[in-house]
């Protein structure tokens, strides 16, 4: 062990082992791992190593499926086995719901490259025995699932890494870091202080730990998890003799269980509701190499549903019986990237299954410590996606609730209630009065639809139409025929100050900054061109902007603005968040509504589009921007909490005489889709260029140079890949996109490559049919002529034109010729012919938002 390094990872599980063999790989020599005891002494030991390629969130998909690829790769350079069984594995749905979700999730899978395929139960029970297929309805066929030796693993990960030059310090704590103000860090460890430039949290269960070393409180939490080992089960040995195989990997929703072959008997693990934390406030240093006490009776709901569904396990004997905790974030998944506020600390923390994520972290956050950027759109991921809301107790509530609900379905219309309400702006109550249903939007209440009166104000869940679709509607149709109110503080808000403002700010966007008293819309690029951000900002007076961007991505936009700072005197960048309350005004009358309101002449005139002006809005004072996300003629209203509520009500009853109705999120969205505007989070993500978004009005490249303007232009001269495009889809009348369906279009394969090549995405990596090696392989992507082309981003249903629309993007080629092609949109497993609209649906013209 040397006094300095370039980077020190600290923690000797699977995920730091992956992190220093990823930096090593890529060529950093000055690398040390620190574990304060033997490797695996955290989670990685006693895990049931199972590993999967599905994940809600395609971009972690990818990084699933990267990470399976590696094992390969890893026995080879160091000759130790990882263990690998390549078994495949069913998902087993018991309920029509349960069904649409499996097919929903194949129907993802066919733009990730992914080989899964609906079977029925009885082909399911042919490679699992002892399966009742009566219980059943269908079931999810993925054949990149398996197990693997976890300690074997994380083994191999650790001498591969020494192998390439990294070196490890065991049996040593580090139990301070301090950093310098030349920004090195001292880590002091039990074997004395190192230095270096760079210092990975890997700390696993001790994560918050190390955390702390720094300041900082990161969410997440251990819980408790049981899985049991059986004795031998003739019915596996029968079927390993008949076919010379291992039986496959089953996930049993109903019983929230998933089981194995381990032996010749199974490995049964649960995800139950009577979930428990272990450790809530502070993880023990002595806790080891050691299990924790087994709760038969918290798992035996599920065991029973697992011995109905799996009846000879009845009556085998239980070998063993593991409990073990390892660590969630609030929406499990992992916190990795930067940690804002800090220089050079990485966080690579609350990976909950580190055997199918590890290698995609390691990779991520060793691009991201090397070249600046994680080469992944890996947002749902970043470290810095939660806010300061999400405190010791509210991540407890959200980790318990997000265990218990892992084998759950999550509907598309689903709210989730655990640690609500948290954040609440002064009209909440008002709302709830009207009716509303909440949901949550970044720790804050936020009205998404208001039910009628008299009914319950709930979601009914459904992957199809639901009971908010004429409460929508109805709200959608009073806005675009006369005025509509809506709460959008929701939104993240930033003031940039001082005489090199303009400046600063002309070097971070694409667009050009607004006069004093305009408004521009504009996109921010990373170095490498990607959309990173989408904007409204205004300057209100000289050298004062405010920006208005996406609330979710705050805390990552505020570190990239950090990051990004000159250091200049003459600039202030703050973070106004919930200091700023707004309020929307949206339709033909609302002019008439704010005009009673205000001692200001606001005709088209006076007040044109794109503009904004201070007034006092029944006699708060406001900053008003006469824009709307709905497209219609409107205000945005912007003012203190403490003014919100009397503006609320007045505005109310300003707009009586027009039959002003409140309407939520659901009815903005439907409404910005009918206009072909994209979200940010959904169209607008870090793999797409700016081009390619559609957003070639907003890229300035004739000003000054800004970040990502080379790559920009480079984009815009060659052409760009993709094309983000709306739909309008011939749907039945039961069920819209939810976003990430397949976009199938009549062309021959071969003539135009499918938006994931052109992406110039890797893809996941694949398996061959014999299991052994490694291959990339596009399947379940043509049918005949019919081939999958692209994707869908967002969509729903357009209900002032009557139409269901979606956003995706499809390869530019196609584009050009797309009115000569004929598309489909898979829903549900079903597929329907969809019809490009290049012009919004709504005021093609602009004419109305003009007005
Ligand atoms: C019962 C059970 C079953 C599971 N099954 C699966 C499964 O089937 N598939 C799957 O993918 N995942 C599974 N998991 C989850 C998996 O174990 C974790 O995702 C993974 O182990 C996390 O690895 P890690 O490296 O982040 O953390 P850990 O394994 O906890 O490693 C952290 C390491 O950091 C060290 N450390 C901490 N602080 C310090 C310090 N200050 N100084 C030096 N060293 C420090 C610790 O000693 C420890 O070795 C299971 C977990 C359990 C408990």
């Amino acid at each position: 062990m040397k006094d300095k390094y370039r980077a020190i990872v600290i923690g000797g599980g699977v995920v730091g082992c992956s992190v220093l063999y990823h930096l090593a790989k890529a060529g950093w020599k000055d690398i040390l791992l620190i574990e304060r005891s033997e490797l695996t002494s955290g989670s990685s030991w006693h895990a049931a190593g199972g590993f999967h390629t599905l994940n809600g969130d395609p971009n972690v998909a990818k990084l699933q499926a990267y990470t399976v690829s590696l094992y390969k790769e890893l026995e080879e350079l160091s000759g130790q086995k990882c263990g690998l069984h390549l078994t495949g594995g069913a998902m087993m749905a018991d309920s029509p719901e349960r069904m649409d979700f499996l097919r929903h999730t194949h129907a993802k899978g066919r733009y990730l490259g992914m080989s899964t395929e609906i079977i029925t139960p009885r082909e399911v029970k042919k490679m699992f025995p002892l399966l009742d297929e009566s219980h059943f309805v269908g079931a999810l066929w993925d054949p990149v699932e398996g197990h693997l030796d976890p300690s074997g693993t994380t083994h191999a990960y650790a001498k591969s890494a020494k192998i390439l030059g990294a070196e490890l310090s065991l049996r040593n704590r580090v139990v301070e870091l301090n950093q310098n103000s030349d920004g090195v860090w001292n880590v002091v460890t039990e074997k004395g202080t190192i230095q270096a430039e760079h210092v990975v949290n890997a700390g696993g269960l001790w994560a918050r730990e190390v955390g702390r070393m720094v300041g900082l409180e990161l969410p997440l939490l251990a819980m408790e998890h049981h899985y049991i080992l059986t004795d031998e089960i003739p019915e596996i040995v029968e079927f390993n003799d008949r076919t010379g195989k291992e039986t496959i990997h089953v996930i049993d929703f109903k019983g929230e269980i998933y089981t194995r072959q381990e032996q010749k008997g199974v490995l049964l693990g649960t995800y139950e509701q009577a979930c428990e934390p272990w450790s809530p406030i502070e993880t023990p240093w002595n806790f080891g190499h050691e299990l924790l006490e087994p709760n038969l009776e918290r798992i035996s709901p599920s065991l029973e549903v697992g011995f109905k569904h799996f009846p000879p396990l009845e009556k085998v004997g239980i070998k063993k019986m593991i409990n073990g905790p390892f660590t969630f974030a609030p929406d499990g998944n992992p916190l990795i990237g930067p940690v804002p506020g800090l220089t050079n600390f990485w966080s690579a923390c609350a990976v909950m299954a580190g055997f199918s994520q590890g290698g995609g972290v390691g990779l991520a956050l060793s691009n991201w410590m090397i070249e600046g950027d994680p080469g992944h759109d890996i947002f749902g991921m970043d470290v810095a996606r939660f806010g300061d809301f999400a405190t010791l107790r509210y991540t407890n509530a959200k980790v318990r609730e997000n265990y218990s609900r892992r084998f759950r379905i999550s509907f598309p219309n689903e709210e989730l209630e655990a640690g609500r309400p948290h954040q609440t702006t002064p009209i909440y109550d008002l709302l709830i009065k009207k009716n509303a249903v909440m949901g949550n939007s970044w720790g804050l209440e936020n009205a998404l639809w208001f039910a009628p009166n008299g009914k319950e104000a709930k979601d009914i869940l459904s992957f199809h139409r639901s009971n908010d679709f004429q409460s929508i509607k109805k709200e959608v149709l009073s806005v675009r025929k006369s005025v509509g109110i809506t709460e959008i503080s929701n939104f993240a808000k930033y003031k940039v100050s001082g005489s090199d403002a303009e400046s600063w700010l002309s070097e971070m966007m694409t667009n050009i900054m607004p006069k004093v008293g305009s408004i521009i819309l504009t996109p921010m690029l990373n170095e490498f061109g990607k959309l990173i951000g989408d904007f409204t900002i205004a300057q209100i007076r000289k050298n004062v902007f405010y920006i208005w961007g996406s609330q979710n991505a705050q805390k990552h936009h505020m570190r990239w603005f950090n990051n990004h700072l000159s250091g200049s005197e003459a600039l202030t960048l703050e973070c106004i968040d919930l200091n700023l309350v707004g309020l929307s005004i949206a339709g033909p009358k609302s002019r008439n509504v704010l005009q009673k309101l205000v001692d200001t002449d606001i005709s088209n005139e006076n007040f044109k589009f794109m503009r904004l002006k201070r007034m006092d809005v029944s006699g708060a004072p406001c900053i008003v921007n006469r824009i709307t996300f709905t497209g219609d003629l409107g205000y945005e209203i912007w003012m203190e909490p403490s003014y919100q509520r009397n503006v609320y009500l007045a505005l109310k009853s300003a707009g009586e005489e027009f039959n002003i109705t409140d309407f939520g999120t659901r009815a903005l969205l439907s409404m910005r889709l009918e206009k072909n505007f994209p979200t940010w989070g959904h169209e607008l993500r870090p793999i797409y260029g700016p081009y390619e978004g559609s957003l070639d009005r907003f890229i300035k490249l004739d000003k000054n140079t800004f970040i990502g303007s080379n790559a920009a232009r480079l984009e815009n001269q060659s052409g760009p890949k993709l094309k983000r495009v709306s739909f309008v889809i011939d749907a039945d009348d039961d069920a819209d996109v939810m976003g990430d369906e397949p976009i199938w279009a009549k062309v021959p394969k071969g003539k135009f490559t499918s938006a994931v090549t052109e992406a110039n995405d890797p893809g996941p990596s694949r398996f061959d049919e014999n299991g052994k090696t490694f291959s990339k392989t596009q399947n379940n992507t043509s049918d005949g002529e019919w081939n999958v082309v692209g994707w869908v981003t967002s969509g729903g249903y357009g209900h002032f034109v009557d139409l269901s629309l979606a956003q995706g993007y499809i390869p530019y080629s196609l584009f050009k010729e797309h009115k000569d092609i004929e598309f489909q949109i898979e829903i549900l497993g079903k597929r329907y012919n969809s019809k490009i609209s290049v012009d919004p649906l709504f005021d093609p013209s602009g004419s109305v938002m003009r007005g």
